[in-house]
């Protein structure tokens, strides 16, 4: 297999490596960053990924750093969050699961005099001054081409859309994407839309169960399926396989995580999408820094971008990179990234 042939074997350390050593503590910040991750198993990334990659860059800024996951439990994500404020950390990063308890934790660390940064998803409705993320409207854009690119030769195909949380903006850009692509091909008739239907909390097993009702309501006629991210695509194949269509039934992903590329290496899966983690973490880490130091014109300078928060009607100053598109000849980008070992992907199967 292509990423896993003896030339391509890298031991890529869990994502602090490529461009050098990890920098002596120059960032000039000090004092303590409390972050707080959502979930674990609505995807590998935030505990693989971002975890240490966050943890590598804000102690390069000079920050120590307490990194805590909420597991979808949003009362302790509020809870959390109460220890930080209380600890007086000089910065808090949050990824919520409910962007509703973003916006109260937001309040609380508002009058506390702590910054807070929107972590990969927004709260919208809340107060934080600083976004980062992808262009996560790309990042749908690019499923939906890759799926529609396999589909070509079979004009009239059923379509699945699987999405991610209705409460998640990302989830709800990922569907514009997917939208914008597919809408026309809907409209012409070169594809079918049999359904599209959001997930609740990114939930898998929710996940298959959803797939598999609309499968079998559609007599097992699915071409296709838009899967907002590597685990929905995995519960969408585990179906797919009870019924003997894994790896003819072309399925989509995100995140890059070592169960997708291995889904993918198998055949079973179609793509996935490469968003560098390691560069959100670092971005996040400057904007801390500057943040700390109360330098607004120093974050302006990293945080370029814009992102519209209709429920309060502002623009949220933002960091958006690029996303990747992973297809089965791609995967060595992510093991020679350093995101996953050639050992964690290529199982020989
Ligand atoms: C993230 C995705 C992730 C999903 C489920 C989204 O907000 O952007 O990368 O797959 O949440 O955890």
């Amino acid at each position: 297999l292509t990423a896993c042939g003896a030339n391509s074997s890298n031991s890529g350390s869990s994502g602090s490596s490529s461009s050098s050593a990890p920098a002596p503590a120059g960032g000039g910040a000090s004092g303590k960053v409390g972050v707080i991750l959502p979930e674990t198993a609505t995807s590998a990334r935030w505990e693989a990924f971002d975890k240490p990659m966050l943890q590598a860059a804000l102690s390069a800024q000079g920050f120590s750093s307490d990194i805590q996951n909420a597991q979808g439990d949003n009362q302790k994500f509020s809870s959390l969050a109460d220890g930080f404020i209380s600890q007086g950390v000089k910065v808090l990063i949050i990824a919520p699961s409910d962007p509703a308890v973003g916006a109260q934790i937001e309040a609380k660390a508002k009058a506390a005099g702590i910054p807070v940064i929107d972590y990969d998803r927004p709260s919208l409705g809340g107060s934080a001054n600083y976004y980062v993320s992808f262009d996560n409207e790309k990042v749908g854009e690019l499923q939906a081409q890759g799926l529609a690119d396999a589909l070509k030769s079979k004009p009239g195909a059923g379509v699945v859309q699987i999405e991610g949380a209705p409460t998640d903006n990302n989830a709800t850009l990922f569907g514009d994407g997917h939208d914008k692509i597919l809408k026309p091909l809907y409209d012409s008739g070169a594809l079918k839309l049999v359904q599209k239907q959001p997930i609740n909390d990114w939930d898998p097993q929710v996940g298959g169960q959803t797939f598999e009702q609309i499968f079998s309501r559609a007599g097992g006629k699915v071409d296709g399926v838009v899967a907002a991210n590597d685990e929905l695509a995995g519960a969408v194949i585990t179906v797919l396989k009870k019924n003997g269509l894994n790896g003819k039934v072309p399925v989509t992903g995100q995140d890059s995580t070592a169960a997708g590329l291995q889904a993918i290496l198998r055949g079973d899966q179609l793509l996935t999408i490469f968003k560098p983690i390691k560069e959100e973490a670092e971005n996040t880490a400057k904007l801390a820094a500057a943040l700390a130091k109360n330098d607004t014109a120093a974050a302006d300078k990293i945080a370029t971008g814009t992102l519209h928060d209709p429920k309060n009607n502002r623009d949220i100053k933002s960091v958006l990179l690029a996303p990747q598109l992973i297809t089965v000849n791609d995967v060595k980008k992510v093991i020679q990234a350093g995101y996953v070992k050639a050992s964690d992907v290529c199982t020989g199967d």
